[in-house]
C-alpha cells in the first residue's frame, strides 16, 4: 500500500494540461476583453467629462446584463485603465469596486467605499450622512476623485426597497449643488427591471444611461476562450474542436445562456478531467463530463432515458457508440444508422425505416437528450448531425445497456 506521502506526492508531481490554471478563474482580470469594445467605449464616453472638467458633474451609469456577460470584468478593467490615463493627465482618480451581495445595507456599502478609498471611518457612532461627509471631506483634502462601482446592485435595491437608503447614494450631491463632485458611480445590475421600482425621475435617468451587455454568441465565446487557452494550457493540450464545442454548448444562439463564466468553468473542469485521467490532451468527452458537472440540471438525462421505448433506446445506443468511435462532438445520421443496423441484429429486433429512426431522434431532441444540427458545406449533400452533450458517453452507454436488458426480457 502507498504511504500518504506517496499518494499526495504522485498527484502533485503528475503532469498537467494546465500551464497556468488561474488564468481561467473568475477573479482573474484579463488585459483584453474581446467583444466588449463597444461597452468600454461607452464607459469612456460617460467619464470623459471627468478629465475635461473635473468636479463639475457627478457621472452615473448603469451596466446591465445577465450572468457571465462580462459586466464585472469590464467595469474593473475600465476603472484600472481610466485611473492610469487620468494620472497621466495629472488627475488623481481611484476606482473602487463594492459587491452589494456582501454589503447590502447602506452603512455596509459606505464602509466598503471608505475602505476601498483607504479612508478611515469609525465602525460605529456616526450617522450615514456623517460618514458620507467624512469621505467627501477626505477626498477634497487629498484632491482625489473616486469612481465607485456598486456591483450586484440588484441585491441592494431588493434589500432596501421602499426605503430612503436607496436614494442617499443616488442623490448624493442633490442638496449640495456647489460642492466639487468628487464621487462618481457605476451601478451594475443583472436586470434593468429592478430600476423600475425606483422613483420615476431616477428610473428614467437610469434607463437612458444604461449600457447593455448581451449574452455572448457562439462565435464570441469561441473568441473569448481562444484568447485564454494559449495562456492557460500547454501547447497542443486543447484542440480547436474542444473550444468550438464548448462555444456551441454555451453560445446564446445555440444551446446555452451566453455566459463566458460558464464557458470558462466548463473549460477548467474539462482540463481537470484530462489531468485526473493522466492524459495530455483534453477530449470531447472531458467536455461532456464537465458540462454535466457545471450544469447539474442536465443530470436529469439519466432519469429521462428510463421513459424511452426499447427501440428508441437502441437508436440512442447507436448514437452513443458512433460518437464514441468518432471522438468528435457530432456524427452524421448515416453513420448512426449503420451502427443501429448492427445493434438491431444483436438484440434480435426488426430494423425500422429511415423516416422512423429520424422521428425517434427528433423526439429525443425535444426531450433534450440529443442535440442535432444540419451539416453545413463541406459534406456531400445535406445531412443531419447528432451530438450528445449532457453526459459522458461511457456512463450513458452502460446505463442504456442496463435499461435495455431490463426492458427486453
Ligand atoms: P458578470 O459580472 O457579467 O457576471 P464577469 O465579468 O464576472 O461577468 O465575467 C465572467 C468571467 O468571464 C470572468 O472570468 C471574465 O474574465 C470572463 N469574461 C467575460 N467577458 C469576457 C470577455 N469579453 N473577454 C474575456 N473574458 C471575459
Ligand atoms: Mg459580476
Amino acid at each position: 500500500m502507498s504511504s500518504v506521502e506517496e499518494i499526495i506526492g504522485d498527484v502533485i508531481q503528475a503532469p498537467s494540461v494546465f500551464k497556468n490554471k488561474s488564468i481561467l478563474y473568475p477573479e482573474y482580470l484579463p488585459d483584453r476583453l474581446p467583444h466588449r469594445e463597444k461597452q468600454l467605449k461607452m464607459l469612456a464616453q460617460v467619464f470623459k467629462p471627468l478629465l475635461a472638467s473635473p468636479g463639475e458633474t457627478s457621472q452615473r451609469v448603469v451596466l446591465a446584463g445577465s450572468y457571465g456577460t462580462g459586466k464585472t470584468a469590464t467595469s474593473r478593467l475600465f476603472g484600472k485603465t481610466f485611473s492610469l490615463i487620468a494620472k497621466n493627465h495629472g488627475l488623481n482618480v481611484k476606482y473602487v469596486h463594492v459587491n452589494c451581495y456582501k454589503a447590502r445595507t447602506l452603512p455596509q456599502v459606505i464602509h466598503s467605499i471608505a475602505s476601498g478609498l483607504e479612508i478611515f471611518v469609525p465602525p460605529r457612532g456616526l450617522s450615514v450622512r456623517e460618514m458620507l461627509k467624512g469621505i467627501l471631506d477626505e477626498l477634497e483634502r487629498k484632491k482625489q476623485y473616486a469612481i465607485v462601482a456598486l456591483d450586484e446592485f440588484d441585491y441592494f435595491t431588493a434589500a432596501n426597497a421602499g426605503t430612503p437608503a436607496i436614494y442617499t447614494i443616488i442623490r448624493l450631491y442633490d442638496d449640495d449643488m456647489n460642492r466639487k463632485k468628487r464621487m462618481h458611480f457605476i451601478f451594475i445590475v443583472r436586470s434593468p427591471q429592478v430600476l423600475d421600482a425606483l422613483e420615476p425621475a431616477i428610473s428614467t435617468f437610469f434607463l437612458r444611461n444604461t449600457i447593455h451587455f448581451t449574452p455572448y454568441t457562439t462565435k464570441e465565446i469561441y473568441d473569448i476562450l481562444g484568447d485564454r487557452v494559449p495562456q492557460a494550457f500547454f501547447e497542443g493540450a486543447v484542440d480547436d474542436e474542444v473550444i468550438k464545442y464548448i462555444s456551441i454548448l454555451e453560445g446564446a444562439d445555440a444551446e446555452g445562456a451566453g455566459s463566458a463564466r460558464t464557458a470558462l468553468e466548463i473549460l477548467v473542469r474539462a482540463g481537470e478531467s484530462a489531468d485526473s485521467s493522466g492524459r495530455s490532451m483534453v477530449t470531447i468527452d472531458d467536455v461532456r463530463k464537465a458540462h454535466v458537472v457545471v450544469k447539474p440540471e442536465l443530470a436529469m438525462l439519466q432519469d429521462t432515458i428510463e421513459t424511452l421505448s426499447p427501440h428508441e433506446l437502441i437508436v440512442l445506443l447507436a448514437i452513443v457508440k458512433t460518437l464514441k468511435e468518432s471522438s468528435s462532438p457530432f456524427v452524421r445520421i448515416g453513420e448512426v444508422e449503420k451502427t443501429y443496423k448492427m445493434l438491431c441484429e444483436n438484440y434480435g429486433e426488426r430494423q425500422r425505416r429511415h423516416t422512423q429512426v429520424y422521428t425517434y431522434i427528433m423526439g429525443m431532441r425535444s426531450m433534450r437528450i440529443v442535440q442535432t444540427k444540419s451539416s453545413g458545406k463541406g459534406y456531400r449533400g445535406k445531412s443531419t448531425l447528432i451530438g450528445i452533450s449532457n453526459a459522458p458517453l461511457d456512463i450513458l452507454e452502460r446505463r442504456i445497456e442496463e435499461i435495455l436488458t431490463k426492458k427486453l426480457v
